[in-house]
């Protein structure tokens, strides 16, 4: 099966060609993140224009890297929700447009559950698997009974933790998206500043990141008006070891509760080193250790191929969308699923 992919839904234009839900034949992400740089953040008008842009260009452009024609592609997916509703709409109108032109089935595929499908490209997941989503937008514990049917066990009270890093990296005055910058001076410093861990006692999987990017903010601004320089190599160091504490906690009390099979790392953040390396560590010492999958640096952002992933497991389950397929904004796993019967 040879599934053509489309991810548009924030501000990277993708596709890919994605053979038997683990292969990349093919994939192109076209980046838009210097035009929204000098924002501080991401423009959705900007980002719609620059997607309606290259959308047809990257279409040709991932055929021809996987050496394919459309005769040779099994069925259409795209990215259907969560994001930017004009940017994810330049996505799905180009996927409806390819599947009416070609006859081709169509799949709306949900971000989240692509993000998570990063991991299926690189290596076997046995179910039932756990996946910890950390994202610009998003930060859950997802528990996964088979490829298609996910459920949300914990998630953020406010921000997402890859949002909180771009916070503070504005702060530092790093560039956005500032986590990449964050992660590689954390490794440089040391946590001198103690910073809050919250939630950690609570008998639950949630998080919350809003109380420990104040907490960061009220330092710096402190420092700043009586006039003293703080160490950005600490600050960043300790901002990202109160986040990595948090998560791992929260996570290994889950994987202990739910005892997956798998354990996956998704979402943009889910390149952070620091985070890799302790999940990896603190899992090690489990004595029912899951599998680990933690995705390819380049898959851990948004890409079409993780998007082609998922669609294959909903092409499995027979799970397809029709020309009635339209974005959803605020699309949420277990909504997805109903949509999509
Ligand atoms: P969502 O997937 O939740 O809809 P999004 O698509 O905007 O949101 P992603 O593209 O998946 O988010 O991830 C981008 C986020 O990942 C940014 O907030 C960025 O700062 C963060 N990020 C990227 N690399 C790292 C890293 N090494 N350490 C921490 N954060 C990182
Ligand atoms: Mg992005
Ligand atoms: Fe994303």
């Amino acid at each position: 099966i040879r599934i053509l992919a489309y991810e548009s839904s924030c501000d990277e234009t993708s596709t890919a060609v994605i053979k038997n839900g683990r292969e990349i034949e093919s994939l192109i992400v076209a980046t838009q993140i210097k035009s929204h740089q000098r924002f501080g953040g991401v423009v959705p008008e900007v980002a719609s224009r620059h997607h309606i842009e290259v959308i047809s260009q990257i279409t040709k452009e991932a055929l021809a890297e996987a050496k394919v024609d459309w005769k040779d592609i099994d069925a259409i997916a795209v990215t259907s929700g969560p994001g930017l509703v004009g940017a994810l709409l330049i996505g799905v109108s180009a996927a409806k447009a390819a599947s009416m032109a070609t006859g081709l089935p169509l799949i709306g595929v949900d971000h989240i559950m692509g993000h998570i499908m990063a991991a299926q490209l690189k290596d076997e997941i046995e179910y039932p698997a756990l996946a910890l989503q950390v994202s610009g937008g998003h930060t859950e514990i997802v528990l996964m009974k088979d490829p298609v049917h996910f459920e949300i066990i914990g998630d953020t009270r406010d921000d997402a933790a890859g949002e909180a890093y771009d916070k503070i990296g504005r702060v530092l005055g790093v560039n956005y998206p500032a986590g990449k910058t964050i992660d590689q001076w954390a490794h440089q410093g040391k946590d001198t500043f103690n910073f809050p861990r919250a939630m950690m006692e609570d008998d639950d999987y949630d998080f919350s990141f809003s109380g420990l990017k104040s907490a960061f903010i009220n330092t710096c601004h402190h420092a700043d008006q009586i006039h003293q320089e703080l160490n950005k190599y600490d600050l960043a160091a300790s901002f990202q070891a109160a986040v990595v504490d948090v998560l791992a906690h929260k996570t290994i009390r889950a994987i202990k509760a739910y005892q997956p099979k798998t354990f996956i790392l998704g979402g943009g953040v889910a390149a952070n080193q620091g985070l890799r390396e302790r999940m990896s560590l603190e899992i090690d010492r489990l004595k029912n250790k899951p599998k680990v999958i933690l995705p390819e640096l380049k898959l851990c952002g948004d890409n079409a191929a993780m998007i082609g992933a998922a669609a294959y497991n909903l092409y499995q389950a027979g799970k397809f969308s029709d020309l009635s397929l339209n974005a959803d904004p605020s699309m949420e796993l277990p909504y997805a699923q109903e949509m999509l019967q």
